[in-house]
């Protein structure tokens, strides 16, 4: 020992990017507190399957304390942190303060409802495990509701089911919905057919998935529709309501509405006093610190930060990754005494999938649609997988639900209300409603 003392680094959140920074900077000289308001990480890549029934939570989140296991200096708290206090060095707890040398900030992003707040309880959004299993709850239990009222004797309900927002997360919901009705649960129910089901895909811009080239885009739109999905670009929401969603004068009927539009950084970034974008995101410095604060870093999707050729570094799981890593280098640069390095973001590909062997990806030039771009989403996502057990079991699951079309977590937890499901039969009879046709 030199007699100095061991740099404490405070880490905010154990996503991709706080729980990569914490592994490789357990490699140095330093004391880590790794902090989350819950107790495990979340593939989230993987969510949609958890609320479409094809996997249970267990198999895609693991308990941090597992993770960072035998590394002697992590330090894992469960805590939700809600301010801090840069002049001071200070992380604040509701409970307790905790000091830092060094502060990495990962607390991520959800979606933004662009003002409308009152629209989240009718429409939620993907990003916990407590979303998933709250839209897996509200799927199933309208199956079984239309299912009873057409057992007493009423017609069959016409079931829609809305997805808010053509990205990545909203094209892999509706494709997998589509397959639950047209698949999953076809010959399951007495006296209603799934199959009547409609998948309506919403995305305001002219073309779902806009940060993919233009022939993906189509491609994606194409194999969507294979699969029973109605997909309407230019498809500007004005209104959610608990049974319906408005566009305008259009008016669509739907039991269940899923939002997957927006991005909104955590609110933590602006307690941070650094500028911010409009999403919310942090401008940071291109070594990841923030601007008169070179002990603060801000990391992932909550960072902003465009790389050399002008481009925002992507909300992606490899960049909050590589930049987790990129700052724990660079803290052991300081403590070694060598210059930081500016960080650099190495785009391996992207790949979105759409359902059963559908899905596009773009490695640079290349662009790959259908079963063989499905394949690599399936091994990426595999190989990312934290645990071998998860990634077995997952692999199970897959090959299972690809030969059987099965869904095997379909159970319905919690409560068995339907915030619509009244309001529903008066949409039925309304004059002013959609004029949107299949
Ligand atoms: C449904 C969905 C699908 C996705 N699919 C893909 C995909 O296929 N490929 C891909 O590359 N990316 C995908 N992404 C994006 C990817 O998951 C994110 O880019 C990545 O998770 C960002 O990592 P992060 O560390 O910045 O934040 P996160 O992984 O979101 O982690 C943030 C952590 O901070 C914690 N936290 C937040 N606030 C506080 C607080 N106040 N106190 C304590 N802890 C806090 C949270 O609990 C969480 O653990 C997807 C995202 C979603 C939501």
């Amino acid at each position: 020992m030199n007699g100095k003392p061991v740099p404490q680094v405070v880490i905010v959140g154990s996503g991709f990017g706080g729980l990569n920074a914490a592994l490789r900077l357990a490699h140095y000289p330093v004391r880590i507190t790794l902090i989350d308001r819950t107790n495990h990480h979340t593939f989230q890549p993987l969510l949609y399957e958890v609320a479409t029934a094809g996997l249970s939570p267990g198999e895609i989140a693991a308990p941090i304390r597992w993770i960072v296991r035998g590394r002697r200096n992590i330090e894992v708290l469960l805590g939700e942190v809600q301010d801090f206090d840069l002049a001071r060095h200070v992380v604040k707890l509701p409970d307790r303060e905790l000091s830092y040398d060094y502060l990495i900030v990962a607390a991520g992003a959800s979606h933004a409802y662009f003002g409308h707040d009152e629209w989240e309880p009718l429409a939620p959004g993907l990003k916990t495990i407590e979303d998933a299993l709250e839209i897996r709850r509200r799927v199933l239990l309208a199956f079984e509701l239309a299912e009873r009222e057409a057992a007493s004797g009423g017609a069959q309900v016409q079931l829609n089911f809305v997805i808010v927002g053509g990205g990545p997360t909203g094209v892999e919901l509706a494709g997998t919905l589509s397959e639950i009705a047209r698949r999953a649960l076809a010959d399951e129910f007495s006296s209603i057919d799934p199959k009547r089901t409609r998948i309506i895909l919403l995305e305001g811009g002219p073309r779902i998935l806009p940060t993919y080239p233009e022939d993906l885009s189509r491609s994606a739109e194409d194999q969507l529709r294979g699969l029973g999905v109605e997909v309407h670009t230019s498809a500007m929401v004005t209104g959610v309501e608990a049974a319906a969603v408005l566009m305008g004068n259009t008016r669509l009927p739907a039991v269940v509405t899923l939002w997957a539009a927006g991005v909104a950084a955590s609110p933590l970034g602006k307690k941070l006093g650094a500028p911010t974008d409009r999403a919310g995101r942090v401008l940071v410095n291109p070594d990841l610190s923030i601007p008169g604060h070179r002990e603060v870093f801000v990391i992932g999707d909550l960072a902003a930060l465009k790389d050399e050729s002008g481009q925002l570094v992507p909300g992606v799981a490899p960049a909050a990754i590589q930049q987790g890593r990129a700052t724990a280098r660079n803290i052991a640069r300081d403590l070694q005494g060598t210059p930081r390095k500016n960080f650099h973001y190495v785009n391996k590909g992207s790949l979105a999938t759409i359902g059963r062997a559908a899905a596009i990806a773009q490695f640079g030039k290349i662009h790959i649609s259908g079963f063989v771009a499905w394949l690599s989403w399936l091994f990426v996502h595999l190989f990312f997988l934290i645990g071998f057990r998860n990634r077995l079991i997952v692999l199970i699951q897959w090959a299972w639900s690809y030969f059987t079309y099965e869904r095997g977590a379909r159970l319905i937890t919690g409560d068995q209300t339907l915030p619509s499901w009244t309001e529903l039969q008066r949409e039925e009879h309304r004059s002013d409603k959609e004029t949107i046709s299949a």
